[in-house]
């Protein structure tokens, strides 16, 4: 189970700092009044930015590990929100996604693989932003949801990292990429997720 560690470093500071070993979850969230044996249990990697890493609670009792995934990074996603957002944002101001794709992909990637990966990240955020503006409509009503509309709605340069502020009692109901629900949980939520593989994986306890 993922759950939130809220700070205000950006990903390098993040990996820089190495700021998992500030993070602490006092008590087992399944066992609030104790009585388990939750304990710290080690870390995983995260591929972008190299180096980083989340660390890692256990419950023995109740068979669950949590995570504490720092504010700057996407969920289920590799790299930081801040990286994500940009892309969505060259999507918004292309004048198609295949166009902006060419525009982001390196060398290396063919086109189709890159407006794969651009879609993907772009439908993931249009989802998230669906489904927050239907949990949080006082917050957010009148304003489009796109990221450029709400750049300017809440006068921030970034949006998603802000949702994840805004939205701090709903991380365990709101999908990827700022929420934590399960992909099960929200797989029905008028039919438009669509989750391929591509969580970033643990690789191996630090
Ligand atoms: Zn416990």
């Amino acid at each position: 189970m993922q759950l939130r560690f809220k700070t205000t470093l950006n990903s390098r500071e993040y990996v820089d700092r190495q700021a998992w070993r500030d993070a602490s979850l006092e008590r087992c969230p399944l066992h609030p009044n104790g009585g388990c044996s939750f304990a710290r249990h080690g870390t995983y990697g995260r591929v972008e930015p190299p180096g980083t890493r989340v660390p890692r609670w256990y419950c023995p009792e109740g068979h669950r590990t949590f995570s504490l995934l720092a504010d700057c990074f996407a969920s289920r996603l590799p790299g930081s929100l801040v990286d994500l957002e940009r892309v969505v944002v060259e999507v918004e101001r292309a004048k198609s996604l295949e166009a902006a794709a060419d525009g982001l992909r390196t060398d290396d990637i063919s086109l189709p693989g890159a407006i794969r990966w651009t879609r993907r990240r772009v439908q993931q955020v249009d989802t998230m932003l669906r489904i927050l503006f239907d949990l949080i409509p006082q917050c957010l009503c009148g304003c489009q949801p796109t990221v450029t509309a709400l750049r300017q709605w809440l006068g921030v340069e970034s949006v998603l990292p802000q949702m994840r502020e805004m939205a701090a009692v709903y991380l365990c109901v709101l999908p990827s990429p700022v929420g934590f629900a399960s992909p099960r949980l929200t797989a029905n939520h008028g039919g438009q997720i669509q989750h391929d593989k591509g969580p970033d994986p643990p690789s191996g306890i630090g």
